[in-house]
């Protein structure tokens, strides 16, 4: 064993020092089902509260639409009262114009009246004949009668324009309501969109958690049928019911919540002293912060414990049958073990701490920054071979049956697909 660890590389070192600083949500809080009843139930309500959760969506995103098509047709109520506005503008310039009109026809009027009664060439004009003066006299009568009615036409149209003013007033109030309308408008619009975001980052979690719960049943009914137990019973009362057995599972998740795939199972190039050295390593490597939970991969029985190892620090190695077929998990560099041999663990069993910190673990020369080593075997280690070589031989790359992602990539969840 000390070969496959043997100082593992610079590169992992530089990768550790890079990724360790990432912080990463621990999420061992959380609260577990006891049984399968439970747990179905558990799914029954999730799937409502999802349900609802999508009913709230479309009802918010046609709150938005019903607003958004308020806004529309304020908007178009606006630009009408302000066309109408516009017109009531060219009404007033208009009557003004003519008053204006009236106001020099009358001074026109005025002033010859006036030239015509008290200018002396006209007083001279007039006093001549009779006729001229009958003639005087006509003039004057119509000039009155023309000046009347253009004052009375100046009125009307003084009337027509404080009309008009008064309806702009009113138009204009209009606008301004209409105006605050939209503005109320665009905020309940902006508020419902932050509602909606909201409301899809809900559905997004419980998307997840339903993904989990879904695996957790299928793995749990399997158990629960191969060990005939009754749904209302309690899982751990189920697995202990046979424990000689070791609890079916139907597929591998990945030993940490998150982190990132820190070296590749397979040979590697590294340098030691500045001597360039190529081995086989037999795991695949997940940087994560010293201190970890660490999970096991499938639910299984706890085969083997090792403390302190001075290549590979504390072990634990699990037995599993996976769709029946059998494996065994090792988990390298723990920093603690929270189980004990012949422990039955199912995969949400924190098995222990991760470590792998040269400071910390310092019983351990082969690991140069917080990780977790995974090696996956055949068969089921301590039960159908006994001998550590026998492991070994049986090694073969996590990656066939742990889904992960590619080498220097981070996954956030155990189940994510890469
Ligand atoms: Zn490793």
């Amino acid at each position: 064993m000390k070969k496959i660890f043997k100082g593992i590389s610079y590169l992992l070192l530089i990768v550790v020092l890079l990724g360790s600083q990432v912080v990463i949500p621990d999420f061992s809080d959380e609260i577990e089902a006891k049984s399968l009843k439970d747990l179905k139930q558990e799914l029954q309500e999730l799937e409502a509260k999802y349900e609802a959760n999508k009913q709230q969506q479309a009802q918010t995103q046609q709150q938005i639409a019903q607003a958004q098509a308020d806004v529309k047709k304020t908007t178009q109520e606006k630009i009408n009262l302000e066309t109408d506005i516009a017109d009531l503008n060219a009404q007033i310039e208009q009557l003004n114009k003519d008053i204006d009109k009236k106001n020099q026809e009358i001074r026109n009027i005025i002033s010859y009246y006036q030239i015509s009664a008290t200018g002396e060439d006209a007083y001279l004009e007039y006093i001549f004949t009779a006729t001229d003066f009958t003639d005087f006299i006509y003039r004057m009568a119509i000039s009155e009668q023309l000046s009347d009615y253009n004052d009375s036409l100046i009125k009307e149209y003084q009337g027509l324009i404080v009309e008009s003013e008064n309806k702009k007033k009113e138009l204009s109030k209009k606008v301004s309501q209409l105006e605050t309308k939209t503005r109320e408008l665009e905020r309940k619009i902006s508020s419902l969109n932050v509602d909606l975001s909201e409301t899809i980052e809900g559905a997004v979690d419980m998307e997840t958690e339903l993904k989990t719960i879904r695996a957790d049943l299928k793995r749990m009914e399997a158990t629960y049928k191969e060990f005939g137990c009754d749904e209302s019973e309690d899982y751990q009362a189920c697995l202990a019911k046979h424990p000689d057995q070791l609890p079916p599972d139907t597929a591998f998740w990945r030993p940490v919540i998150s982190g990132r795939v820190s070296s590749n199972y397979g040979m590697r190039t590294y340098y030691l002293n500045g001597v360039k050295r190529t081995e086989g390593h037999q795991g695949l490597d997940f940087a994560v912060p010293h201190g970890t939970n660490v999970y096991s991969v499938a639910a299984g029985r706890v085969v083997a414990i090792y403390n302190k190892l001075n290549c590979g620090g504390n072990q634990v190695y699990i037995a599993h049958t996976v769709n029946g077929k059998k494996y065994t998990s090792g988990y390298m560099h723990l920093a603690s073990i929270k189980v004990k041999v012949g422990d039955v663990v199912t995969k949400d069993t924190v098995i222990g701490k991760s470590g792998g910190v040269p400071s910390i673990e310092t019983w351990d020369h082969c690991s140069t920054g917080g990780h977790v080593h995974l090696q996956i075997a055949t068969g089921h280690y301590r039960i159908d071979y006994l001998a550590w070589s026998g492991y070994t031989a049986r090694t073969f790359n996590p990656r066939q049956v742990v889904n992960a992602p590619a080498l220097g990539k981070s996954f956030k969840t155990r189940t994510q697909k890469f």
